[in-house]
């Protein structure tokens, strides 16, 4: 337990390091890069928090969790106390204390950082959510009793679980269909496992299931199942489509069908289902990258995964080739970090404009072209555009695209009155994401395009309440309109 200092002694403090592995150890396996906060580096970084009256951090938590309260409780050596205090939030902490942007959201909102570096919240959340699992004594919040009403959850991602998460809680029965044979999509088949463990989703999704939540894996709807089965025949009372944006994106260069040319998609799920992180596991039929060169192109999360895990895969040379400047990669700060120190090579102010093979159509090198930046674009930042005569080849076996993703269309599809933008992503009403479709509400990356972790739980959360309110009055929201603006997510 530490005592609370005045706040000028608080600032005194400086912001604990997370420990991590050795970056030249760590590039070489597939264990977590971040080794957590012990309880002394918790207390020591809680004492830093200033216990704002107005405490911005929870504002900028799309979730809410109520993080002055968690830090009181820390202080206070309640660590179980405070991980139960989270979870009133947020249902799968030990994932977004790993995983989530904290520099935008929580953090990013902190007093501390007007003139120091902000509370290191996510880190604090990490290690309560790890004490709880450690000892085994996860505070689960009480369920209210059984209303009776039943609820299909299309799609295992942060959104489904959320929202599953939420509405057991109010007494609903959750179940969560899930097209493939792993639950917890991104966080299981995305995020790799030396940034976010298979343990840790698991441990999580079986919270869930303690709560009371029902999964059934390979039930593929759209093909399986349709959503008018479900509301039909099947009895359920609502439905929440929460599929997510995984659908591969190209770049439609020419040379993009040789061997050796992957989606980010299809590299980061082969290597994540069938486990070639782990080496109990490592003849899988998966990508053979000792000592060659890999490209991968990206500037996102995603391409920054691809490359430290084709690293990890015994990459001789392992390039990040984006179009903007470094400080411009909509990647976190932290991964980029880590993926230097590891020996990636990030090239900068480039982009493909062709991939080169030979005569058996194998990819042997990326033309490149160097990049300005132009005038700003909608988003405000620069638009980079090619510089003339200034090609060259970079000599790679292979080659991750990771530009984007699209919508996963199949429920869609299956759904004629289901309104959808011209990019196949659901629009919904944005107060309470109801669809087009009565009883038939969507939210997280299928309605928002590919964003983050917090904000599809934030949807799921937000949609739990609307369809908590649509049970008990059957009143159904006529505002239909917006969603899934995006066209391409190409950062
Ligand atoms: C490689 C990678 C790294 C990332 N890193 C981060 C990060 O560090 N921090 C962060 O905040 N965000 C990160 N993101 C983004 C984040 O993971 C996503 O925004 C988030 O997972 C979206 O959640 P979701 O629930 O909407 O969809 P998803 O996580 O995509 O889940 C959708 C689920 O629906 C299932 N499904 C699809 N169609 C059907 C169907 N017809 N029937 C049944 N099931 C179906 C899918 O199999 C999948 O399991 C990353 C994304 C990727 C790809």
């Amino acid at each position: 337990m530490a005592d609370r200092l005045p706040p000028k002694e608080r600032t005194k403090i400086p912001r604990q390091e997370m420990p991590e592995q050795d970056p030249l150890q760590r590039a070489n396996n597939f264990l977590e890069v971040n080794t957590g906060f012990d309880a002394a580096l918790a207390q020591k970084e809680a004492q830093r928090c200033l216990q704002c009256v107005n405490p911005h951090c929870v504002h900028g938590c799309p979730v809410g969790v109520k993080v002055r309260e968690v830090i009181d409780l820390v202080l206070d050596g309640k660590y179980l106390e405070a991980a139960a205090k989270i979870r009133e939030d947020n249902v799968l902490p030990a994932v977004t204390g790993r995983v989530c942007p904290q520099e935008h959201q929580c953090e990013g909102s902190c007093i501390l950082a007007k003139r120091f570096a902000p509370l290191a919240i996510g880190h604090i959340e990490r290690f309560v959510a790890d004490y709880e699992q450690r000892t085994g004594q996860v505070g689960l919040p009480p369920c209210a009793p059984p209303t009776g009403k039943r609820v299909a959850i299309i799609g295992s991602g942060p959104a489904g679980l959320s929202c599953a998460g939420d509405l057991v809680l109010q007494g609903h029965q959750a179940v969560v269909l899930e097209a493939l044979h792993e639950l917890g999509g991104v966080l299981a088949y995305g995020i790799p496992e030396f940034r976010l463990p298979k343990a840790i989703v698991q441990q999580e999704i079986d919270n869930l299931r303690k709560l009371g939540v029902e999964f059934q894996t390979n039930v593929v709807v759209g093909k399986t199942v349709t959503v008018d089965e479900l509301l039909g025949e099947e009895g359920y009372d609502a439905v929440f489509i929460a599929t997510g944006a995984g659908l591969p994106r190209f770049m439609n260069l020419p040379g993009e069908h040789l061997g050796g040319v992957y989606s980010a998609n299809e590299f980061l799920t082969r290597v994540n289902l069938m486990k070639a992180y782990d080496p109990q596991h490592s003849d899988s039929p998966v990508f053979d990258c000792r000592g060659r060169s890999v490209a991968v192109i990206g500037g996102g999360n995603t391409a920054i995964d691809a490359v430290r895990t084709a690293l990890r895969l015994g990459a001789a040379h392992a390039w990040l080739i984006y179009r903007r400047s470094e400080t411009e990669m909509p990647a976190r700060a932290e991964e980029r970090r880590h993926a230097i120190a590891e020996g990636v090579q990030f090239l900068t102010l480039h982009n493909p404009i062709e991939f080169v093979g030979n005569e058996q159509g194998l990819l042997t090198g990326v033309k490149l072209v160097k990049m300005e930046p132009g005038e700003p674009d909608e988003s405000g930042r620069r638009r980079p555009r090619p510089l003339p005569d200034t090609e060259r080849t970079l000599p790679v076996e292979m080659v991750v695209v990771a530009i984007g993703a699209g919508a996963n269309p199949l429920v869609q599809t299956s759904l004629p009155d289901l309104q959808t933008n011209r990019w196949g992503y659901i629009t919904v009403d944005p107060a309470s994401m109801a669809t087009s479709k009565r009883g038939v509400f969507a939210g997280g990356d299928i309605v928002s395009g590919s964003a983050t972790v917090i904000l599809a739980m934030a949807a799921g959360r937000q949609a739990a309440q609307a369809i908590s309110d649509f049970l008990k009055d059957g009143e159904w929201p006529n505002v239909v309109a917006r969603g899934g603006e995006c066209e391409s997510n190409y950062p």
